[in-house]
Parts: C-alpha cells; sequence; structure tokens
C-alpha cells in the first residue's frame, strides 16, 4: 500500500510537470488563445498526453486518484497552472475529474446488494474509457433550474434493455461539447419521483436531432468564450443509468472537491492577471496617482485573501472527517474577490485594459464564471446561510 502510494504521488507530480510545460507554451499564444470563440481538439490531445485523464482514475486501476483527501490538491494545481496560461481549456479540463467524482464512481468503491456486481463493472468501464484517452463532462444544467438538479424538468424512459433509457429535456452550458467522449446528465426515470444520473456516449453524435441530440443554441459566452458550452435538446437521446439508482446522494463530501477543482481555474487566472498587471505597473509605479495606489494595495489585499480561501478550501478537504461548508465558503469567497480584483486591476491599467489586445478584459470576464459554476451564486448562498445554523 505504502508503495503504491508513493507511486500515485510521483506520477502526479510528473503529470503537474508535464501540464507546467504545456501551460508555458499554452503563454506564448496568450492573445490568440483569448480570442478563440471554440476549443481545439490538438490542445486536448496534447493534455492528454500529459497523462491529466488519469486524475479520475484510482491508483489500482493505473490512475492517480487515492481518495478525494488525498488527490484533491494535486488535480487543484495541475488545473491552476493550466488556467494561467488558457481559461477556457483548463476549465473544460476541470469537468472530467468533478464529473466521475460526481457520479459517485471514485468516492463509492463498492455498492450494496443487488448493485456490487453492476457497479463494479460500470465503474471499471468509465475508469477504462479516461486510461484509453476519453474526456469525461457534464450537461446538467437546465434554465430555470438555477443549478438546483432537483428542479430538472428532463425525463428518461426505460427502454427495457440493460440500463439504457431515452433521454428528453432542454440542456444548456455542455461545456466542452465536441471534444469530451461521454457526458453525465440527470433527468427522473419515468414512474419515478427523484433525479437520478445518466450517462452518455458523445462520441460521432451529430447535432442535427437525427439521433436524438439537437444544438439548441452555440455558446456565446462573454467569457470563458472558448467552452463550446452548447445548448442541447434531447429528444428520444439514448442514455445508460448509473448503476446504483441514488448512489450520487451518498458521497461523503458531495461537492467539496469540484467546489475546489473550479476555484483553482479562477486562481489560476488571478495569478497570472496579478503578475501581467505588476509587470506592466513597474514602468510607472512612482508616478501612479494616490487612487491607483490604493486601488492596487486592494488588489494585493485581495489576491492575498484569494490564496488563503484557496488553501482554506484545500486544507478542510483533507480533514478526515471533512464536510461541504469550507469549500463552499472558499468557492463564494474566491468568486466574489477574483470579480473585485479584476476590476481594480482594469482600473489602474487604464482605459486600455478595455482593448481586446489587452488580457484584462478577457480574464476580468472569464473569472466571473466562478459564481455561476456549480452551486451557483442563489444556491451557494442559501446553502451557506442554511449551513450556518445546522453548524
Ligand atoms: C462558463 C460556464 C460553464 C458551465 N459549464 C457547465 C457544464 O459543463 N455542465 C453543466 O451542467 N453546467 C455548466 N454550467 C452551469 C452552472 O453549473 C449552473 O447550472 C448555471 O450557471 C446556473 O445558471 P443560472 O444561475 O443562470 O440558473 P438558470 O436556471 O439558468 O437561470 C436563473 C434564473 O433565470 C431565470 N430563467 C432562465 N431561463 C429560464 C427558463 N427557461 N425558464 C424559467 N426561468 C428561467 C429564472 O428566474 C432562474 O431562476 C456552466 C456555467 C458557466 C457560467
Amino acid at each position: 500500500m505504502q508503495a503504491s502510494n508513493e507511486a500515485a504521488a510521483k506520477d502526479a507530480r510528473s503529470i503537474l510537470e508535464n501540464i507546467r510545460e504545456l501551460a508555458a507554451d499554452f503563454a506564448g499564444e496568450r492573445s490568440e488563445r483569448q480570442q478563440r470563440r471554440e476549443l481545439v481538439q490538438a490542445d486536448f490531445d496534447r493534455l492528454r498526453d500529459t497523462g491529466f485523464l488519469r486524475t479520475a482514475v484510482p491508483v489500482e486501476q493505473g490512475g492517480i486518484w487515492e481518495g478525494l483527501q488525498r488527490s484533491n490538491r494535486a488535480i487543484c494545481e495541475m488545473l491552476r497552472a493550466l488556467a494561467q496560461s488558457d481559461s477556457s481549456v483548463a476549465l473544460v479540463a476541470s469537468m472530467h475529474p468533478s464529473v466521475l467524482q460526481y457520479t459517485g464512481w471514485l468516492s463509492l468503491p463498492e455498492a450494496p446488494h443487488p448493485y456490487r456486481g453492476a457497479w463494479d463493472e460500470q465503474r471499471r468501464w468509465a475508469f477504462q474509457t479516461a486510461l484509453d484517452g476519453s474526456q469525461w463532462g457534464t450537461i446538467m444544467s437546465e434554465a430555470g433550474s438555477g443549478g438546483d438538479t432537483s428542479k430538472t424538468k428532463a425525463t428518461a424512459r426505460p427502454t427495457g434493455h440493460d440500463d439504457t433509457y431515452l433521454l428528453d429535456g432542454e440542456k444548456h452550458f455542455g461545456s466542452g461539447s465536441g471534444i469530451t467522449s461521454y457526458v453525465i446528465t440527470i433527468a427522473v426515470p419515468e414512474g419515478e419521483d427523484e433525479a437520478d444520473i445518466f450517462f452518455m456516449d458523445m462520441r460521432d453524435v451529430p447535432w442535427d436531432g437525427s439521433t436524438g441530440m439537437k444544438l439548441a443554441a452555440a455558446w456565446d459566452g462573454c467569457g470563458m468564450t472558448a467552452t463550446q458550452s452548447h445548448s442541447m435538446t434531447f429528444k428520444d437521446f439514448p442514455v445508460t443509468r448509473s448503476a446504483w439508482p441514488g448512489a450520487s446522494q451518498l458521497r461523503s463530501n458531495p461537492g467539496g472537491g469540484y467546489a475546489c477543482m473550479f476555484a483553482a481555474v479562477v486562481v489560476g487566472i488571478v495569478e497570472s492577471a496579478i503578475g501581467t498587471a505588476r509587470r506592466q505597473l513597474q514602468r510607472k509605479r512612482d508616478s501612479m496617482l494616490a487612487y491607483e495606489r490604493t486601488e492596487w494595495a486592494r488588489v494585493e489585499i485581495e489576491g492575498w485573501l484569494i490564496q488563503q480561501a484557496y488553501e482554506g478550501m484545500l486544507r478542510a478537504v483533507e480533514q478526515p472527517s471533512s464536510g461541504n461548508r469550507e469549500p463552499r465558503l472558499g468557492k463564494a469567497a474566491i468568486a466574489e474577490l477574483a470579480e473585485s480584483v479584476m476590476l481594480r486591476i482594469c482600473k489602474v491599467v487604464g482605459g486600455g485594459s478595455y482593448s481586446r489586445n489587452s488580457p484584462f478584459g478577457f480574464w476580468l470576464e472569464d473569472v466571473r464564471a466562478l459564481g455561476f459554476l456549480r452551486p451557483p451564486w442563489g444556491l451557494a448562498f442559501d446553502q451557506i446561510y442554511q449551513g450556518s445554523w445546522d453548524a
């Protein structure tokens, strides 16, 4: 056991090094990348070659996942490094380990009777797809649900064949559409009251509705402009149900991991922004006006607070009895602080930050994604408020 832990830690370090090299290449193309409205497959081929997809595969099956407590920080550091040079690629990448946690496959190794055998088989299959180079993503969100999965209106009708169902519904924010091979979603199975998890094979599926999936609206984000977070309409589209119904409700720390992973992306963006601004401002550091000096000092303060919140989230998840509260607080704090830092940077840098040749306006919009990511603002604040009394 000790030997396999050490090997996994070594593997994780080498993947992080590979990602840092990849990010250094991407950084040289930052301006061109920030103007993109689409993802480029070659970036994800290179990301796969770093070993990143193994973050969502347990050590026993050839990956580096040793449980959330041990693996969360390493994965977050990879995403943070990637986000320092390409926000959209990093956000799409963050979905891969988040999704395999969300399903419960990573955190619930054993199902009770009568699901044990099928769960085991499904987990093994899913991990093998990742080892084979398949990127996972999610298209759970539905307009009007405010990120609350219990409000899904999507339905899934059993076909009578194994775990195959037919999905009907409107889904949006499918980040990585066209890049992801497999995608999870949620829907209410016909004849049941509670929503459950389903997944679908997106490889070579046409987007014209001819096989049940139609592009309803292409992603047109002001920020995270290239994530291809498209809206899709599903009509009788074949999906497979989680082999352990309701498993996602039973994970020990639901949401803690992906809150950290989404936050890591924004931490990476803010670091790049502060570093770039500091270099740019060197030449006018002695001639800045009082307001600019004050705003810059606040950038320093808020940048520091972001680092503390990030570290606090990671540390909380590393505790044996970690709950959701700290990652939730950290994600909301970083979302607010990141927006504030970026606004201040733009003011100090000056009107040039409005130019599409300047990186700051893009970063300002990119960091705004964090507050909308699961759980989005309204839901997050409700949960934080409620948690205050529960604690
Ligand atoms: C950059 C980015 C990437 C994302 N990637 C993913 C992803 O990969 N997969 C994924 O599943 N989710 C993804 N999300 C979505 C995210 O997880 C949240 O679900 C989403 O941001 C919630 O949006 P919202 O708060 O605007 O809620 P919404 O439910 O969309 O809208 C909030 C409010 O708007 C009104 N409203 C909007 N549309 C309607 C409607 N049709 N009917 C009634 N009222 C309506 C309602 O008052 C509603 O309460 C992404 C989000 C962002 C910003």
